[in-house]
């Protein structure tokens, strides 16, 4: 049977609350367990699908097409189990079902409540996840302790740990010990408070991990957290920012015994963990060989959060390459042809990430260009790719006016559109393409040599319009190479550029599925192309 692990925030959000619980299911992958993780939303809207990046940060999508927290991101890069559908709910989706039911009569007329109907979809939500053979489930509930939203989410936790009895369960929460600059010293009393909040609703976390500014907590701090806040003194530990990399938190916690509290308060029986590969990886990230930089063009640049598994890919490619990438993230909107192509020069790669709407497209059309006619590596995703294709047939095939039908409905050369507006139409049943879809590669392709001569390939998809079939001659006879497709060849996955140093763009999200022990083909092979061309820029 499986055993739980809840793991709850206290004091303030942004803490990496989904960081912290990626990192500690990486410690149990190490020592030999199977985990799944799951994160809660308390909030009301039934999926993140349509919250805006500015807000929510990036949608992350699992192969099984579901829109869901970014935090699966971070799950899937720390532990690479994949995630799916049952990884993800919010409140919303709960009352949304719960309601549901009581419509449909499911319930013979009793009175509808919070305790038992709403907990109790919460807690069948939870279970869910623990198919046979897994060791541990792993759950987040997002917001923090105090929310009013979150209540029912931690008496749903409250209740499992009964049901399922003592070393069954185990409560860690994540709260913040700020410095009081002022006043020298480092306070105890919000997670005291925090804890006390728990304890209240009868949860008695047994680890507390405290982010704090400070490089270590005193003794008396420690001391002083155990007996308030009632764990024992070992299972304080501290989460101090990390220096270099958010790959190092594994290790950070392993070396204060977080696995061992675990495994001992779960009674798990597993070998010692073995971090060996993370050990390497951060030999990698401390001391890198070379160093790269990659400008990304995008609307939402100045946001860390919309780009998230963007930005880790990309950091991925660099390992893959024993190099440190420097981002630099460029806003689409202040291109401008001439200023922009010096910048542009300088850098080892450039990336076009996707996007909806128009706002920037114009600016990443002619980032595209310059990348195209001065030779710079270039990675087009999904947006990108689009955008790669209206360049091309604008200034290389002729076709003006070209564009999208999302940004220009009358363009005269619709050369991306819906596909119900193409002569083959495909059924997708709803209006997204969205989670894995096989690509079958061209052989002897750019493409294809990136993924190391795999003939078919399957990434996830995030989106609405595709490349206009009617137009793949017309740029075909210009040199732009369709190098991936659907298996029936009704639809464009990947195109480049053979006679360009590397200028490659694909219709689906290869970020999703790029990981620090296995960076993706396809950033390996931008960050390669990058580093190759700063070599040769460096003065001999
Ligand atoms: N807006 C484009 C579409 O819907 C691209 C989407 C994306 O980049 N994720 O097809």
């Amino acid at each position: 049977m499986a055993k739980y692990i809840f793991i709850t925030g206290g004091v303030v959000s942004s803490l990496g609350k989904g960081l912290t619980a990626a990192a500690l299911g990486n410690l149990l992958i190490s020592r030999g367990l199977s985990i799944r993780m799951l994160k809660v939303d308390p909030y009301l809207n039934v999926d993140p699908g349509t919250m805006s990046p500015f807000q929510h940060g990036e949608v992350y999508v699992t192969d099984d097409g579901a829109e869901t927290d970014l935090d699966l991101g971070h799950y899937e890069r720390f532990t690479g189990v994949p995630t799916s559908k049952l990884s993800n709910f919010t409140a919303g989706r709960i009352y949304w079902d719960v309601l549901r039911k009581e419509r449909h009569g499911d319930y013979l007329g009793a009175t509808i409540q919070m305790i038992p109907h709403i907990t109790d979809e919460i807690k069948s939500r939870i279970r869910r996840v623990a198919e046979d053979g897994v060791d541990v489930v792993m759950v987040e509930i997002g917001g923090t302790v105090g929310d009013i939203e979150g209540l029912t989410f931690l008496e749903a936790i409250r209740q499992i740990g009964l049901e399922e009895g003592p070393g069954q369960t185990m409560n860690i929460h994540l709260t913040y010990v700020p410095f009081i600059r002022a006043a020298g010293e480092v306070k105890t009393k919000p997670s005291q408070q925090s804890v006390a909040r728990l304890r209240e609703i009868g949860i008695v976390p047994q680890a507390l991990i405290c982010r704090t500014e400070v490089r270590h907590l005193a003794e008396d701090v420690r001391h002083k957290l155990s007996l308030f806040c009632n764990v024992s003194p070992n299972a304080v530990i501290e989460e101090p920012d990390v220096e270099t990399s958010i790959y190092e938190v594994p290790i950070m916690l392993h070396e204060q015994g977080l696995d061992d509290l675990i495994v001992e308060t779960l009674r798990l029986d597993c070998p010692p963990a073995d971090l060996a590969p993370w050990r390497d990886l951060l030999a990698i990230i401390r001391e890198p060989e070379h160093r790269v930089k990659i400008g990304v063009v995008g609307k939402y640049s100045e946001l860390q959060d919309a780009y998230k598994s963007i930005f880790e890919a990309i950091e991925h490619g660099g390992f893959a390459h024993h190099s440190r990438v420097e981002i630099v993230k460029i806003a689409a909107e202040e291109i401008e042809s001439g200023a922009a192509r010096e910048a542009l020069r300088e850098l080892g790669g450039i990336l076009v990430p996707g996007g909806f709407g128009d706002r920037g497209v114009e600016g990443k059309i002619e980032a595209i260009r310059i990348a195209r006619e001065e030779g710079i590596p270039f990675l087009g995703i999904c947006l990108g790719l689009q955008c790669a294709v209206i360049e091309f047939a604008r200034h290389a095939a002729g076709l003006e006016g070209a564009h999208s039908t999302e940004m220009d409905a009358d363009a005269p050369h619709p050369v991306v559109c819906l596909m119900e507006e193409q002569e083959t139409v495909i059924d997708l049943g709803g209006t997204m393409r969205l989670g894995a879809w096989p690509c079958v590669l061209t052989p002897g392709s750019r493409a294809a040599e990136a993924y190391g001569g795999a003939a078919e390939i399957s990434e996830r998809h995030r989106h609405r319009w595709e490349v206009n079939n009617s137009y793949r001659e017309r740029l075909e006879a210009q040199g732009l190479r369709f190098s991936g497709q659907s298996p029936d060849g009704h639809l464009v996955e990947m195109i480049e550029l053979p006679d360009h140093p590397w200028f490659v763009a694909c219709q689906f999200h290869p970020e999703f599925k790029s990981q620090p022990l296995a960076p993706h083909p396809l950033f390996r092979g931008l960050v390669g192309a990058a580093l190759a061309r700063t070599l040769e820029m460096l003065p001999a």
